[in-house]
């Protein structure tokens, strides 16, 4: 074929193909649209998915005749106008490529006024040709609509997702961009139905719009402002993390973006209140001098790199560490040293707790007879004024003074019962099945003792050669430790110990792996456990025979300080 020059509809056409991947991203650069007119309110309105139509309606600057036509063509930008500008801009898109690639896919029409009062006017276009341009009536803003998305190609309307796929994509994109400016009013409506209305607002009613009230439950608001950084926003508590990173929202200068390093930094301020596997939920904003970053190494936008990556990293890593020290929580440490009531050192890696009262006591967590009497945590030790719900076999009584509860110990105990108890646990059936792999070996062994393991509260079938397929569990276990509980079964399980054995071997190897993984409590949880603990089989220690609870009694403490009791 001999060397062509393409044509402006073949060239934006291609474009088309990086700039717009399907409706949401259509949505998308409108939406940026509007809110670099500088609107105070968008509306979103989508058709079947979007593939039918989309509207996005503003009330922004609006657009003077002559521009509204150079708007279709590709490079027209009312942004830069130099390649120097690049560092500064601020607004969302400037690559001028949207309005002309849009065009280029699906049928579109503008109608724009600049007045407040007076006319403006309207253009259709398709194919990347204007098509027809006259006065329009409207009030200052701008409405953009794109009909019949990708109607002139079809190897791309092949590959698009459901019409559900793409309004669930569009609402993301519309969930992230409204936590990045609550101050800009902006609603959705699917099919003639609004499924989004957040009015302008505070970015904590935001949140409460957007996310739900769950979100800010237990959260900490986060302000810091230091070496020109400035942070602010909602952490998710600890016990909130999730094995997947969706409830994560940052934005930089007001862009939602995606950063490896400014994560990391995140998750290392959350230090080891966050167990390795868990994502903390967030909502953070961060404003940086535009000097300092590099945007738009992407053509959509969402990466950023670092130029004082030093200074920022280290200022969010504050920031998130002191909006921890600004609320009690029950601190967790990695450490596991056993606590030495004598002659043993105290380990203040972490700040020692005393929680205020909790609220929300729930009426089944409390002690009916005599209520266990809280003075705080450390670490995961439960610390308890003296009482005489325990009865101690290793301490008689009168329980004065205090006790140190290991509630490590505890859960172990519990779980352990739990799993070794004659009534086979309940299970829930997973929405999506876990499918595994092993070595054939491993295979072998996990389906030889199929039974057992069901009865620890784990489901499995064979699938294939190498793979299992787990369908069910019990709601003690997560399912981000099936895997790895079930290397470590086929390995207990590989000495094929008698079934009364076998069960307490699996019992202990799932107790300590549950254990293991889990990482703070609550005062409330913690609570509620102790009262699980004591109708326990052996409440006193724990499946590897370690005290569960030690009494210190006023002779304890004053031996402990070298003080004679008299
Ligand atoms: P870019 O946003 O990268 O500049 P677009 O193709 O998205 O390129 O838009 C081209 C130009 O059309 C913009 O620079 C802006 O001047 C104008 N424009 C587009 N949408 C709007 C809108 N909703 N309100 C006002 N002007 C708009
Ligand atoms: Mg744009």
């Amino acid at each position: 074929m001999p060397i062509q020059i393409l044509s402006d509809l073949t060239i934006n056409k291609i474009a088309a193909g990086e700039v717009i991947e399907n409706p949401a991203s259509v949505v998308k650069e409108l939406v940026e649209n509007a809110f670099d007119a500088k609107s105070t309110k968008i509306t979103v309105e989508v058709e079947k998915g979007g593939f039918s139509l989309i509207r996005v309606i503003d009330d922004g600057k609006g657009m003077a005749r002559d521009d509204l036509i150079l708007s279709l063509e590709r490079h027209a930008t009312s942004k830069i106008t130099s390649a120097e500008d690049l560092n500064e801009v601020i607004t969302m898109g400037f690559r001028g490529e949207a309005l002309a690639s849009i065009a280029a896919i699906s049928k579109v029409g503008i109608v724009t006024a600049t007045e407040r009062e007076g006319s403006g006017d309207g253009l259709t276009a398709a194919g990347g040709k204007i098509l027809s341009l006259k006065p329009s009536a409207r009030t200052r803003g701008t409405t953009v609509e794109s009909r019949l998305l990708f109607y002139n190609v079809p190897a791309r309307k092949k590959f698009q997702k459901s019409q559900r796929a793409s309004i669930s994509d569009i609402t993301k994109f519309l969930t992230k961009f409204g936590l990045s400016h609550p101050e800009i009013h902006i609603r959705l409506v699917v099919d003639g139905k609004e499924t989004i209305h957040a009015p302008s607002e505070s970015l904590e009613e935001r949140i409460q719009t957007l996310l739900g009230k769950e979100f800010l439950k237990g959260s900490m608001p986060i302000s810091h402002a230091n070496k020109r950084c400035e942070i602010a926003g909602f952490l998710g508590s600890p016990p909130d993390a999730r094995s997947n990173r969706l409830g994560q929202y940052l934005y930089v200068n007001g862009r939602s973006v995606s950063c490896p390093q400014i994560s990391r930094a995140i998750y290392e301020g959350y230090g080891t209140r966050l167990s390795s596997k868990l994502h903390p939920t967030f909502v953070l904003h961060l404003s940086l001098p535009p000097e300092w970053i590099d945007v738009n190494v992407h053509p959509t936008k969402k990466e950023i790199r670092l130029r004082e990556e030093e200074v920022i990293l280290k200022e969010i890593r504050k920031g998130v560490m002191n909006g921890f020290g600004s609320r009690s929580l029950p601190p967790v440490a990695e450490k596991k040293e056993p606590f030495e009531p004598i002659g043993g050192s105290f380990e203040f890696s972490a700040p020692l707790v005393f929680q205020e009262k909790q609220e929300e006591v729930v009426s089944s967590f409390e002690f009916s007879e005599e209520e266990l009497q809280v003075i705080g945590m450390f670490e995961n030790y439960l610390i308890a004024h003296g009482s005489s719900i325990f009865s101690l076999p290793s301490s008689p009584p009168p329980y004065t003074g205090m006790f140190l509860i290991d509630l490590e110990g505890v859960y172990a105990r519990i779980l352990f019962d739990r799993f070794t108890s004659e009534t086979s646990p309940t299970m829930q059936s997973l929405l999506i099945p876990l499918t595994l792999d092993f070595t054939p070996h491993e295979k072998e062994i996990l389906e030889r003792f199929k039974e057992d393991i069901q009865n620890m509260g784990i489901e499995l079938r064979s699938f294939g050669d190498e793979a299992i397929i787990v369908d069910a569990l019990s709601p003690d276990i997560e399912e981000n430790m099936v895997s790895s509980l079930l290397h470590e079964f086929a390995e207990v399980l590989e000495k094929g110990p008698a079934s009364k054995m076998r069960q307490k071997k699996l019992a202990f190897t799932l107790s300590s792996y549950a254990r293991s993984q889990k990482r703070g409590w609550s005062i409330i949880e913690a609570k509620q456990m102790v009262k699980e603990l004591l109708k326990t089989s052996s409440p006193y220690d724990c499946p590897k025979g370690k005290p569960t609870v030690i009494h210190l009694n006023h002779d304890a403490i004053k031996s402990l300080f070298q003080k004679s009791s008299s």
